[in-house]
């Protein structure tokens, strides 16, 4: 009977822990698991294997059964491919999870650091055909029921990770949250190896040796040894609101926006324009767990309408704190919202942030960042280290295009590949050379030039772009990507 109760209360921990709506929850429902099931979540290479001898329970056989699909694909090879790999993964937004993910299945020990305690993000991210066939492959609709029913091709940042986070853990990805790194600590000594300088210092992560570092840290986020390039475009304001959902009927009613852009509909913006005084390049919305909007608005009509407050020629200058009207900024974003939808979203509340303020925001997409390379490794001491740029740090994306993800992933995928390539022993300035070669595809890709079969898409570039060459780069072009202290 003890037993028996055992086994019921490990299947409502789980139940909570594949419901948790938070990452604090989703933390606290996986360690209760752990315990009840006894099984030590640090002792990755078994964790999974454990958990579904001793979790019985029918509603956990479906998640596996989806899970071990995608973990006997050939690429991973049993997951052995990558087992004398250990890898730090910088950052827990949705493309440090997904990377840490494909990293587990090929047998590495990973360890995941994030400087956040929670998810807060609420602004949605649109899903490209293969990003949806991913997920789903990863059990999305287990976690979240809601995922892309129907037509629907989008998913909140929050819920994205939410989802990433609980298939990492299950994976015996091992996850901090609340630690945030500092930099990098070269090998010392005989027997040191590479290390991460951490805040707060004594974190346990702190004393984990690795051989790859993954950085997934977002934005402009740029490790030490990368450079990036700037992209200057014609100056581009970016706005995101989002308003509470109520999830009633007539809510459910009103018609999403997936993109209208000026040039293919002049004559809404032109009614926008003469009815609010909201000028607009673009908008988008999107119905989620809010009502999510995006648009791209002309400065004249930003400046007329009091949200910015000064004119300067400089992007940062013109959209700094103190020249924007926060006020002026929601009702802008509120009007806009509402002449979009018809009127029909009557009663629109602002929703709230990590900051309990109004979420709405104003961004600069004038000039866009790109790493130059997506690939380097250090030397020191005999001890080499291999380091990746995933996500927005390696490109940043144009929200209102929904690149984000879509490329995000590409770029996981890729650099898990390259470390597949490490993990078998190729000499690293092979692997250098072909993740180079694959980088150079990644900004031109979109929808229409990349594989129909999303299927049959794995961490193999040859499985998703239509034409790559992994040998356009030649290890001779990528001596600069190597730094050592000693000739090689
Ligand atoms: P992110 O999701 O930014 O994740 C990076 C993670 O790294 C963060 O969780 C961060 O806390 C962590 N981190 C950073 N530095 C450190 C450190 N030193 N130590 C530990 N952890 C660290 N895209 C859209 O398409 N539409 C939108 O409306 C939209 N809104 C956004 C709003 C905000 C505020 C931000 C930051 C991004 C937004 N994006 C949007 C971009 C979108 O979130 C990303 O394209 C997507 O999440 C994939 O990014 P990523 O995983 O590379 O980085």
């Amino acid at each position: 009977m003890a037993s028996q109760d055992a086994s019921n209360r490990s299947h409502a921990t789980f139940d909570l822990f594949i419901q948790a709506p938070s990452c604090e929850e989703v933390m606290q429902h996986f360690a209760d698991l752990c315990r009840q099931l006894d099984i030590d979540p640090k002792d990755f290479r078994n964790f999974y294997t454990q958990l579904k001898e001793k979790l019985n329970y029918w509603k956990a056989k479906a998640l596996w059964s989806k899970l071990d699909k995608r973990a006997s694909h050939a690429d991973y090879q049993q997951g052995k491919a990558c087992t004398k790999n250990k890898c730090l993964v910088l950052g827990a937004g949705p493309c440090g999870l997904r990377v840490a993910i494909e990293l587990a299945l090929l047998g590495a020990q990973v360890v995941v650091l994030e400087k956040r305690e929670s998810f807060s993000r609420n602004n949605v991210l649109h899903l490209w055909p293969y990003t949806i066939c991913d997920l789903r492959g990863l059990g999305a609709k287990k976690f979240y029921g809601k995922f892309c029913s129907g037509s629907l091709d989008h998913i909140s940042i929050r819920q994205l990770q939410l989802i990433l986070l609980k298939v990492s853990l299950l994976l015996g990805v091992e996850v901090n949250t609340g630690v945030e790194f500092q930099g990098l600590i070269e090998p010392s000594g005989e027997n040191g190896s590479w290390m991460a300088k951490l805040q707060p210092r004594s974190h346990p992560a702190s004393a984990f040796q690795f051989d790859v570092f993954i950085s997934a840290g977002g934005g402009r986020f740029v490790p030490d040894g990368f450079k990036h390039k700037e992209l200057r475009g014609k100056l581009a304001i970016g706005i995101t609101a989002n308003f509470v959902n109520g999830n009633t009927a007539a809510e459910a009613q009103v018609a999403e926006i997936s993109g209208v852009a000026r040039i293919y509909n002049q004559k809404f913006f032109q009614e926008l324009l003469t009815e609010t005084g909201i000028d607009l390049e673009n908008i988008v919305y999107y119905k989620d767990d809010t009502h999510y909007f995006v648009m791209t608005a002309k400065k004249k009509s930003l400046l007329k309408k009091g949200v910015i407050k000064q004119d300067y020629s400089d992007a940062e200058q013109l959209l700094a704190p103190e020249n924007v009207d926060h006020e002026a900024l929601c009702h802008y974003a509120h009007d806009a919202a509402h002449f979009s939808t018809g009127g029909k979203l009557s009663d629109l509340e602002f929703a709230q942030n990590h900051a309990n303020q109004p979420d709405v925001a104003m961004f600069d997409f004038t000039c866009m960042h790109r790493a130059e390379n997506a690939s380097l490794v250090r030397e020191r001491r005999g001890r080499k280290l291999l380091m990746g740029l995933v996500g927005d740090c390696l490109v940043e994306p144009f929200w209102p295009l929904g690149t984000g993800i879509a490329r995000g992933f590409m770029a996981a995928f890729d650099t898990a590949w390259m470390v597949r390539s490490w993990g078998m022993g190729v000499p690293h300035f092979k692997v250098l050379a072909e993740r180079e070669s694959i980088y150079q595809l990644l900004s031109q890709t979109t929808p229409e030039n990349t594989s129909k079969n999303y299927a049959a898409y794995s961490i193999n570039p040859k499985t998703r772009y239509q034409s790559v060459n992994l040998s356009s780069i030649q290890p001779h072009q990528v001596q600069n990507l190597y730094d050592g202290d000693k000739s090689h």
